[in-house]
């Protein structure tokens, strides 16, 4: 799909050029140096975009020393600025950084106002020259948009085209548009329908795209890969990000892989387990999602891998569930627990069941808003507690880390 192109520091996003591979820190951002370091580490292992989140105003003069110190390093790898739940940071960011991510769904608690508040980030964007991303997320959409288009990939798309409609009357074009979804089928609608929406408009922004909330291990890495490279292959997507519960390079030779794929992007060399793992990903994902095929096989492969494979593409394109689905945020400079190690004991105590869709979010800030269709909710506080939710219900708060796997277990079980 022709689209625009949008410079962000010296990379180029779509067009006829190759598929840009981002990723994202997940340190605290006022722990300057761990950020610093980690920045330097992901543009070295092939990152092409960094963002970092800014929770707040008091952010803004770390992220500045961050971006003043990767320069000095000789390292000029764009930066980009996530901000939720503060157009103020948004607005205060323009000036720092090559690119500001905004969730409209939060970006200010009034509609009315948010639209306000777009217009001077927008002004802020153009005399800096920074990029933006319109980033929606499925669980995150505003209250709005829900209650006149209900929680649906039509309505992800129809909430992105007022804001890019708010652009166009701007006069402002540095725009990437991305709708995330953790669930597969809606995530690919969502991008279909943008995509074609924005062809009618006359006017196509290119699309960073993205698995929200993947996971980890194989189920993280073949959910981003069937979803991911149903669009490229349908020449949909200019930039990508594959969202893992993992250190943020682990995410990087699985982005570089779908780049290379279905663009002139350079090839990652990988361990042979984790090409094969990601070729059938994205061989058999659009059919899958497609339902042009109803079952998968790899008669070539060890039996009991090749079964594991089948079930595991069966479940990422949500034709079989044949364990629970996981929800699970890949935590940024927000979270404040050992996220990587509470999913680990969460699938370790919840594998035996089914039918039931379990989020492990990072933060109470986001992760609350962010878990879409998840049954139950496991979402760190910090301080060491843990907030448990049943749907959008908290329904046990302040529970310590040692006893919230326990507890719930106890409840998934005793509503069963
Ligand atoms: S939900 Fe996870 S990734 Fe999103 S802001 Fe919170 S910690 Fe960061």
């Amino acid at each position: 799909m022709e689209t625009r192109v949008v410079k962000v520091g010296d990379v180029l996003i779509g067009g006829n050029n190759p598929i840009v591979v981002q990723t994202m820190c997940n340190t605290h951002t006022d722990d300057v140096d761990a950020t610093v370091a980690q920045t330097l580490r992901l543009a070295e292992a092939g990152a092409q975009l960094v963002r970092i989140t800014v929770p707040g105003l008091q952010d803004v003069p770390h992220i500045r020393e961050i971006k003043a110190r990767v320069r000095a390093a000789g390292c000029d790898v764009p930066l980009v600025a996530d901000i939720h739940f503060s157009s103020e940071t948004a607005i205060a960011v323009a000036s720092v950084v090559e690119k500001v991510r905004i969730n409209p769904g939060n970006f200010h608690r009034d509609h009315a106002e948010a639209r306000r508040q777009f217009a001077r980030f927008l002004e802020e964007c153009k005399r800096y020259g920074t990029a933006i991303r319109i980033g929606l997320n499925h669980g995150s959409l505003g209250a709005y948009i829900v209650d006149r288009y209900g929680n649906t990939p039509q309505a992800m798309a129809l909430a992105a085209m007022e804001w890019i409609e708010m652009c166009l009357e701007a006069a402002f074009y540095q725009v990437v548009v991305s709708l995330k979804a953790s669930n597969t089928v809606v995530m690919i609608e969502a991008y279909r329908e943008l995509a074609r929406m924005m062809q009618e408009r006359g006017v196509v922004f290119p699309l960073h795209v993205g698995v929200t909330e993947a996971g980890n291990g194989d189920s993280g890495r073949i959910k981003s890969c069937v979803a991911i490279s149903t669009l490229l292959a349908e020449g949909i997507g200019n930039t990508v990000r594959v969202s893992l519960t993992e250190p943020p390079e682990n995410e990087l030779p699985v982005a570089q892989y779908l780049a290379a794929r279905y663009s002139a992007a350079e090839a990652p060399v990988l361990p042979e387990r984790d090409g094969i793992v990601l070729k059938a990903a994205c061989d058999y994902g659009k059919p899958l999602l497609d339902r042009t095929i109803d079952t998968v096989s790899f008669p070539e492969l060890e039996p009991e891998f090749g079964a594991y494979l089948a079930d595991e593409l069966m479940q990422a394109c949500r034709r079989k569930f044949y364990r629970p689905e996981y929800i699970a945020c890949p935590g940024c400079g927000r979270t404040m627990y050992n996220l990587q190690e509470a999913f680990e004991a969460v699938k370790a105590r919840t594998g035996h069941l089914q039918d039931v869709v379990i989020a492990v979010m990072g933060c109470i800030v986001n992760g609350p808003g962010e878990m879409a269709d998840a049954d139950w909710g496991y979402v760190g506080e910090g301080g060491g507690k843990v907030t448990i939710y049943r749907g959008k219900e908290p329904v046990l708060r302040h529970i310590p880390d040692s006893e919230a796997v326990d507890k719930l277990v106890e409840l998934i079980e005793s509503e069963r």
